[in-house]
């Protein structure tokens, strides 16, 4: 018997255990507790913060949905439009005025997801922050104890992994991550404009990757370059390169460098899980399924396939079997949707036919990850 099994035997219960406190981890845990579950939402918040990241418009009927609507009531950029210099040298706009739900966000990221799981908590939620949630044992009636950082324990029917990239419970569960490309982003927090800043986003190709930049509600600038891991460019000089732009220089000379800060990166590939459903597990957002960021639609689909996930395990443990297929179908038609959308947008632009991040993505091929 495990050192763990007595003290787990009297851990307190719920129905269901989320594990990883970001837009899915928060939108499954709202949907479950809303449906009547007892849930408790575990975050680690480990990494750093996702910076200058942009909502879609249309993330504010989900929010209703969610009964979270509040979340986007202050602290957020509103974005008037998004332009891209994109097939050509020129800059195109996409105005939110032609947008039927409005404008979209220019986010402070943490404090969307504290406000997310704010108000999990106010719908009943129990809330551990800064916890890791890790899957210890089954239990005889086909449950879970779970660990609940290094000491506590909780007992529970079913398991969300709602743990972003990593997929950490899934793929410990045997799920296998299917990778389609090697994306990096390279990125850096400029400091604040001396005088009033552009307030679209901004996206501009090149040879090699494409560039990002977007304002943020403080004031700063997130620049963002995106290619390859395994191509030079990954490793090139980011002023030299950033110097060779005709839309992203300006904008980004309109802020001061940050003295001494080296530019973060963070994966960005495209990837899915084999299977997003298991032996008492269900995975939700990047964890299931997560998309190259020239799509703007990871926090959406994070909210909604939390919210779908949430669903889906509530019928479930009602007794539902189709349920969790019903869910997996969804996943499988965004995410379809996704990669035929993923594959227009690379074929638009076309200057550049020799160069292997062009060749790559005009025939994409999906192959199993190798590594985390
Ligand atoms: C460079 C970059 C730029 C992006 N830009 C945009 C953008 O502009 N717009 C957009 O919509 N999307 C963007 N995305 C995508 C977006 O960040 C993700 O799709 C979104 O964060 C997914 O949400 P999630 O809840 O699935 O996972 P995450 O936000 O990754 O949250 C997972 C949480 O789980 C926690 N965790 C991990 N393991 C455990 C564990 N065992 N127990 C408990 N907690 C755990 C982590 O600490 C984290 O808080 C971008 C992504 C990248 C990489």
């Amino acid at each position: 018997m495990s050192p763990a099994a007595p003290a787990a035997s009297r851990a307190p219960r719920v129905d269901v255990v989320v594990a990883g406190g970001g837009p899915a981890g928060a939108a499954a845990a709202l949907a479950l507790a809303r449906a009547g579950r007892t849930v408790l939402l575990a975050d680690a918040g480990r990494g750093p913060a996702p910076v200058g990241e942009a909502l879609p418009a249309a993330a504010r009927v989900l929010l209703r949905d969610l009964g979270a609507d509040g979340a986007l009531a202050d602290g957020h950029l509103p974005c008037p439009a998004n332009r891209s210099a994109w097939g050509g040298p020129a800059l195109a706009s996409t105005d939110s005025i032609l947008d039927p739900h409005g404008h979209g966000w220019h986010l402070d990221r943490p404090r969307f997801d504290r406000q997310l799981r704010a108000r999990a908590r106010a719908q009943g939620v129990r809330l551990a922050e800064r916890t890791t949630a890790r899957p210890l044992a089954r239990t005889p009636d086909g449950g879970w104890t779970v660990r609940l950082g290094e000491r506590d324990t909780v007992r529970c029917r079913w398991i969300v992994d709602a743990t972003g990239r990593r997929a950490a419970v899934a793929t410990a569960r045997g799920a296998r991550r299917l990778v389609g490309d090697r994306l990096l982003a390279v990125h850096l927090t400029l400091g604040p404009a001396a005088e009033g800043a552009d307030t679209t986003t901004t996206v501009e190709a090149a040879p090699d990757g494409w560039w990002y930049t977007a304002p943020l509600p403080t004031g700063h600038r997130l620049l963002a370059w995106y290619t390859d891991a395994d191509l030079p460019a990954a490793r090139a000089d980011l002023v030299d390169r950033l110097a060779r732009t005709r839309h992203v220089h300006p904008l980004a000379g309109a802020h001061p460098w940050p003295p001494g800060t080296a530019p973060r990166r963070a994966p960005a590939h495209t990837a899915h899980l084999d299977t997003v459903h298991g032996d008492g597990w269900t995975a939700a957002g990047d964890a299931a399924a997560a998309f190259d960021p020239l799509s703007s639609q990871g926090i959406l689909t994070a909210l909604f396939t939390g919210l779908r996930a949430g669903q889906a395990v509530h019928a479930h443990l009602d007794g539902d079997p189709g349920a969790l297929p019903g869910y997996a179908d969804d996943l499988a038609a965004v995410r379809s949707l996704y990669l035929r959308n993923r594959r227009t947008h690379y074929a638009a632009e076309q200057r550049w036919p020799d160069r292997p991040f062009w060749q790559r993505r005009h025939t994409p091929t999906t192959h199993e990850e190798t590594s985390a």
